[in-house]
């Protein structure tokens, strides 16, 4: 039975703390909500245990598809063990449908769908919130270079295309998600961090409701139920 040992991280969503194995750390989920980079935060009771079981059935969904990731098991309702990356600080995200700061900062019309996946890197750095940038800068900053960014953009794009599926099933419309990924001791990029409706954007096919975060973000009521809805319908699969 692997051990927790110390603190070594805690986020806004998550605290990571070594364990008595090598290379694996012990995620625990939060019962807390922030928005505007963590300017506004929330306890929200329940909020831990949903998505660290949606995380994990969407990882063990995708494990099945052939894309790798951090995920090793769950360890409670509210823990998982991963293996430990040097994530690579850039936060991917893919969008199918305009919204949010895409369709804010390039005047495009709310809810449109998009012609093909659009691919965009910001980089994870809250001193500067997190800015949009391109791959010359990825390189000039050495996060990445030429192969590692083709790779990120590869598995991110087979990632949309999996989760595209994945929700379509559940009545869900995958509009937007972030992901992240890190280099493994082998040297490997695997993908890591969570998948959750904290970091996608998920609209009922039928109502457009929301079906994530942007209800907290929006004030448009109480989380909770709306994420045991993703994950009921993601259970039932
Ligand atoms: P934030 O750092 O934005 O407040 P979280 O509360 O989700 O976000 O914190 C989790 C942190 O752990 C993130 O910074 C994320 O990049 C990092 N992380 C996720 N998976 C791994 C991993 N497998 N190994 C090391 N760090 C990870
Ligand atoms: N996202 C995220 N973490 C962030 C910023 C964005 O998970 O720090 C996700 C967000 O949930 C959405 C996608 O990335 O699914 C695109 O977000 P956008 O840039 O439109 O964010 P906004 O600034 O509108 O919140």
């Amino acid at each position: 039975m692997v051990k927790k040992r110390e603190l070594l991280y805690e986020g806004k969503a998550k605290k990571l703390f070594a364990t008595d194995e090598e290379g694996h750390l012990w995620v625990q989920y939060l019962d807390q909500a922030t928005a505007l980079n963590g300017a506004r935060k929330d306890e929200v009771l329940g909020k831990a245990e949903l998505n660290n079981q949606i995380t994990s059935s969407i990882f063990e969904k995708l494990a099945v598809k052939g894309i790798e990731s951090h995920f090793i098991r769950q360890l409670s309702n509210d823990e998982q063990l991963v293996e430990q990356v040097d994530i690579i600080p850039l936060e991917v995200v893919v969008r199918n449908y305009a919204t949010g700061s895409f369709s804010k900062r390039l005047a495009v019309e709310e809810g449109k769908l998009l012609d093909f996946p659009v691919l965009e890197f910001y980089y994870k750095e809250d001193a500067l919130d997190d800015p949009i940038i391109n791959d010359d800068h990825v390189k000039i900053l050495g996060i990445a270079n030429d192969e590692e960014i083709a790779v990120l953009k590869a598995a991110a794009r087979k990632i949309n295309e999996v989760l595209i599926t994945l929700f379509d099933e559940i009545g869900i419309r995958l509009i937007d998600f972030k992901i992240e990924f890190g280099r493994s001791a082998d040297g490997s990029i695997l993908l890591a961090d969570e998948i959750s409706p904290d970091t996608c954007r998920l609209w009922d096919k039928e109502t457009n409701e929301h079906l994530d975060k942007d209800v907290y973000r929006k004030d448009l009521g109480d989380i909770v139920p709306v994420y045991q809805e993703v994950f009921s319908r993601l259970k039932n699969k």
